[in-house]
C-alpha cells in the first residue's frame, strides 16, 4: 500500500491569499459598480525594463541559429552570469567571491525552499514572526517540525516575534538554534536590517555553530545608507551565511525567472561526530542532481541587468515602486496612521486603526474604501493587529486608494 508523506497532512491551508479572493468576490458580487483596488499581494507590474528584453530575444535569436543553438547549459549557471554577479552585485560592497560559490535558479521561492533538503532533520530552526511561509511550510513537509496549532505555529519551531518594540529586527534566542531564516529587507514587515543587529546574528552563528539563510529579495529598494545590501559586508559571515536574490522584485523578472543563491566555501555544518563539512560542495551536489539550469535566453537577459542601460532601467523600476511607498507611507502618516516599513522594501506595515483585528480591518477598508491590503496576521500570530500595502501597484492607484482612505 502506497503511503502518503504525513507531513504535508500537517501543513495549515494555504489560507491567507484565497482568503483574500474569496471576500473579494463576495464584496464585488455584492457591490458590482465598486471598483477595488487591490495594494495586496507582492508581484510586480510594470513592464520588463528595455535593456532585458532586447537581450532576451538575442538570446532567443542565437537559439534559432545552428551556430549559436544550444542545450544544457551548467546547472549551476552560465559562466558570463556568474561573473556578472561576482562583479557587480558584490565587489562594489568589498565583497570578494568566487563564481563557484554562485549558483544561478529558477527563484529564490525554490532556493529558500530546497535549501533545507541539505541539512539533518533533528536541526533546530527559528524563523521571524510574521514570516515568508515558504521557510516554515518547506521545513513541515520535510518533517523538522511536529504539528501544528490554531495560530498556526508548528511545534519544534523557535519563533522570533518582529514587532516596534524591537524594531521589527529580534534578538537571537537565548537557546541554541541551528538554522536561522532571515529576511531583510523584510517581507511583511518592510523593514530593512542594521548593521549592529546583523552582527549579533553573525556571532551568535559562529558561537553556536549554525547557519544563517538570509533572504535578500528586497535588497534593490534599499535607500537608507547605512542598512547593509548583503550579509557578507558582517565580518565573519562568510562562515556561517548563505545568501538568497532575485530578479523577481528588482528587474521584473517575477514572470521570467531567475535568482541566485550564494554559499560560500567556508561554510561548514557538521556531521553527528562533529566533523566538519564545507556545504558548498553538497549544495552543488544537491542543484545539479535536481536541477538543470535556467535557459540561455533568460540568463543572458538577467546578465542584462548589469549594463549600464539595464542598471539605469531597474533603478527606474525600483525608483517608481519606491515612490509609491514614499506617497503610502506618508500619506497614511498624515491620517494619523502609525506605519513602518517603506523606506528600504516596497511594503508598508501598519498598524490597524481603532486596534481593530487584521481581519476586521481588511473588511472594514475592503466595504469603505474598496481597497485591499493584506491582514498581517496571515503572516503569522505576532501580525495580528497589523496590515501590510503593497508598493507595487500604478501610482493612480496608489493615489486614489489613499484618497479613499482619508475620506473614511
Ligand atoms: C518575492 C520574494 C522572493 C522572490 O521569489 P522568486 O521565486 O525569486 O520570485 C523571495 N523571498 C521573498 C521574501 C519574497 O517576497
Amino acid at each position: 500500500m502506497i503511503k502518503i508523506n504525513e507531513h504535508y497532512l500537517k501543513l495549515k491551508a494555504g489560507y491567507l491569499f484565497p482568503e483574500i479572493a474569496r471576500r473579494c468576490a463576495a464584496f464585488q458580487e455584492g457591490h458590482p459598480e465598486a471598483s477595488i483596488i487591490r495594494l495586496g499581494i507582492g508581484d510586480v507590474t510594470l513592464p520588463l525594463p528595455g535593456a532585458v528584453v532586447e537581450a532576451f530575444q538575442d538570446g532567443v535569436g542565437e537559439m534559432a541559429g545552428a551556430k549559436g543553438f544550444r542545450g544544457y547549459g551548467p546547472e549551476q549557471g552560465y559562466g558570463f552570469l556568474r561573473q556578472a554577479i561576482v562583479d557587480h552585485e558584490y565587489r562594489p560592497r568589498n565583497v570578494e567571491l568566487d563564481c563557484d560559490e554562485v549558483f544561478v535558479s529558477d527563484g529564490s521561492k525554490c532556493d529558500t525552499g530546497n535549501i533545507q533538503e541539505i541539512f539533518g532533520l533533528e536541526n533546530r530552526l527559528a524563523v521571524c514572526d510574521p514570516v515568508y511561509p515558504v521557510y516554515v511550510d518547506t521545513n513541515v513537509m520535510a518533517g523538522r517540525t511536529g504539528p501544528g496549532d490554531e495560530s498556526g505555529r508548528y511545534q519544534g519551531i523557535v519563533y522570533l516575534a518582529c514587532t516596534p518594540e524591537n524594531n521589527f529586527r529580534p534578538a537571537p534566542p537565548q537557546k541554541p538554534v541551528d538554522l536561522i531564516y532571515l529576511c531583510y529587507p523584510n517581507n511583511p514587515t518592510g523593514v530593512a536590517a542594521d548593521k549592529a543587529h546583523l552582527c549579533k546574528w553573525v556571532e551568535y552563528a559562529r558561537e553556536n555553530r549554525a547557519i544563517i539563510l538570509y533572504d535578500a529579495a528586497y535588497e534593490a529598494f534599499i535607500t537608507s545608507s547605512d542598512a547593509p545590501h548583503s550579509i557578507y559586508e558582517i565580518p565573519g559571515a562568510k562562515e556561517v551565511a548563505i545568501e538568497f536574490r532575485s530578479y523577481s522584485k528588482s528587474a521584473g523578472f517575477t514572470g521570467v525567472r531567475c535568482a541566485f543563491a550564494v554559499v560560500p566555501k567556508q561554510v561548514k555544518a557538521y556531521t553527528a561526530s562533529g566533523e566538519p563539512v564545507a556545504v558548498n560542495p553538497i549544495w552543488n551536489r544537491r542543484h545539479c542532481t535536481k536541477f538543470n539550469g535556467v535557459s540561455y535566453p533568460v540568463q543572458r537577459a538577467a546578465a542584462a541587468v548589469y549594463s549600464e542601460a539595464g542598471k539605469q532601467q531597474v533603478r527606474g523600476l525600483v525608483d517608481y515602486y519606491m515612490e509609491n511607498a514614499r506617497l503610502i507611507r506618508e500619506g497614511l502618516a498624515e491620517l494619523g496612521y502609525t506605519v513602518y516599513g517603506g523606506v528600504d522594501a516596497p511594503y508598508i506595515w501598519l498598524k490597524t486603526a481603532k486596534g481593530m483585528a487584521s481581519w476586521a480591518f481588511f473588511d472594514h477598508l475592503l466595504e469603505t474604501a474598496h481597497v485591499v491590503g493584506t491582514p498581517g496576521v496571515g503572516f503569522g500570530p505576532a501580525g495580528e493587529g497589523f496590515f501590510r500595502l503593497s508598493a507595487f501597484g500604478d501610482r493612480e492607484n496608489v493615489q486614489a486608494a489613499l484618497e479613499r482612505i482619508g475620506r473614511l
